[in-house]
This record gives C-alpha cells, sequence and structure tokens, in this order.
C-alpha cells in the first residue's frame, strides 16, 4: 500500500501537492482506495474521499515498529552530478536519521550561498520520497556545514571517520561496531572525492573521532557512505 507524510489541519488529512499529483497521476488512486499516511511520526490508515478538492479520511491508526531507535548521522562532502542525490536516496532507505553535507579542504563540489537554499529544499523532496517509498516513519534530516570544525564538533556516542590512508583489514571497524547499543548515536564522516587531507584527519581525531578502514580497495565517496552506513546498520538492527 502507497505511504505518503501528511499533516493534520482542523481534523483534515493534509498532503502536499507533490504527493497529491503522485497518488492521481502516477499511482492512479481513486476514490475509495485506501492508504496509508504518517502523520507526526504516527501510522494511519485513511480512505479517500475525493479527489478534487482532496479529502482523506482516517479509518484506524495502525501498530508500526519499523522506525529505528538508533540514531546515526552521515556526514559526507557534497558530490559531482548526480552522486549527491543517489547517496541521500539510499542513505534514507537503509534507515539513516540525519545527514549532513560537509565542505572539507578537498571537496570539488561547492554551492554558493545564494543557492543553498534551494538545493536544501530539493534534497528534502528526495529524502520524503524515499522515507515513502522505503515505508519509514519519520524523514531524516539534512543540513549544509560549510565549516569542516562545524562536522568535527557533533556530539555522539561513537564518531568515526573512514580514512582512506587506513586501506587494509576491517577489524578496527569491526571491533568498534561491535559493542554498539541499539539506542547509541553514531556519527559517520566520508571524504570527497579527492579523500582527506593529513590535517583534517589529525583535527577529527583530536575531536574524538576513530579512524576506520573500509577494506582493502579504495571505494569511491558514494560507495564509502553506502557500504559504512549499511555495515552500522545491519549491525543495530540485528536481534
Ligand atoms: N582519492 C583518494 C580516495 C578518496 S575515496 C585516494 O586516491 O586516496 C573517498 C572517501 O571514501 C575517503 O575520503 C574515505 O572517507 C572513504 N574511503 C574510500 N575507501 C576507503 C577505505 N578503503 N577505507 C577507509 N575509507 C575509505
Amino acid at each position: 500500500m502507497q505511504r505518503y507524510f501528511a499533516r493534520l489541519d482542523y481534523g483534515l488529512v493534509i498532503l502536499e501537492e507533490d504527493d497529491l499529483f503522485h497518488l492521481h497521476q502516477v499511482m492512479r488512486l481513486k476514490v475509495g482506495d485506501e492508504i496509508e499516511v504518517v502523520i507526526k511520526n504516527k501510522l494511519y490508515l485513511t480512505k479517500i474521499l475525493s479527489i478534487k478538492p482532496s479529502e482523506i479520511k482516517i479509518i484506524k491508526e495502525l501498530d508500526d515498529s519499523s522506525e529505528p531507535n538508533h540514531h546515526v548521522t552521515l556526514m559526507f562532502s557534497p558530490l559531482k552530478g548526480q552522486k549527491t542525490e543517489l547517496v541521500l536516496q539510499k542513505a534514507t532507505e537503509l534507515g539513516v536519521s540525519e545527514i549532513i553535507l560537509v565542505v572539507s579542504q578537498r571537496t570539488i563540489v561547492r554551492y554558493e550561498q545564494k543557492d543553498i537554499a534551494k538545493k536544501l529544499i530539493r534534497y528534502q523532496k528526495i529524502i520524503k520520497e524515499a522515507s515513502e517509498q522505503s515505508k519509514r516513519l519519520t524523514i531524516p534530516k539534512i543540513k549544509y556545514y560549510c565549516d569542516f570544525d562545524k562536522a568535527l564538533n557533533i556530539t555522539a556516542d561513537l564518531k568515526l571517520i573512514a580514512n582512506e590512508e587506513l586501506v587494509g583489514p576491517t577489524n578496527s571497524f569491526n571491533e568498534l561496531i561491535v559493542h554498539l547499543k541499539k539506542d547509541q548515536k553514531i556519527a559517520l564522516l566520508i571524504g570527497p572525492e579527492d579523500g582527506f587531507t593529513k590535517e583534517e584527519v589529525v583535527l577529527a581525531y583530536n575531536q574524538s573521532f576513530l579512524g576506520i578502514s573500509l577494506g582493502q580497495r579504495i571505494l569511491r565517496a558514494e560507495t564509502a557512505a553506502l557500504y559504512a552506513l549499511s555495515v552500522i546498520i545491519n549491525k543495530l538492527e540485528y536481534k
């Protein structure tokens, strides 16, 4: 069943314009069809009563305990082409809680100040759609930091930096995540296409980031982000 994020306004279920378009034009849903709607992190079964104007009625609240209680923040550098959007979409599917785009010394793609708000609106839309598609109850947050130090100051129980200089066996990564508790806050920092400078790695270590190897090969930044995130979330969701 299709799922949408909505809000409640005077008892009426309000969907955003693009969701209404998707519902009618893409999914071809009609009056009488049922959809799942998430309002304030709660899931409801609803029925479409009218298309134009849109009228959607709540039938009942549904049980959904799929949203993890772990908190994983992925920090990575804006990447070339469609790769930033790819990582946002896939990280959302994988269960990330928060994404911070971080500019570091070797970041190639840099947004001008005047474009940042517009970019973030587009990225929020991608994250919301990926949350609907993967049937999440929360939409991960997205932020943009032009200041690398700000990213290093993040508070988390475990702060990891994927350091390509450590390329080799993944022992340290495994040892660090083996004792993870399910409700711990984890921050993961991935470098840009050209990697981190030595100075940045030292700064990160000084801010209690721990360096990890992601294996025997040098991965592209987008692969590194999604691989590391998958491994961490696999561990957190293991029962
Ligand atoms: N151009 C650099 C590689 C950068 S890879 C070089 O040739 O050395 C982009 C980012 O992915 C890195 O900054 C790091 O965060 C991560 N990464 C890729 N492969 C990795 C590995 N084997 N171990 C740890 N981090 C890795």
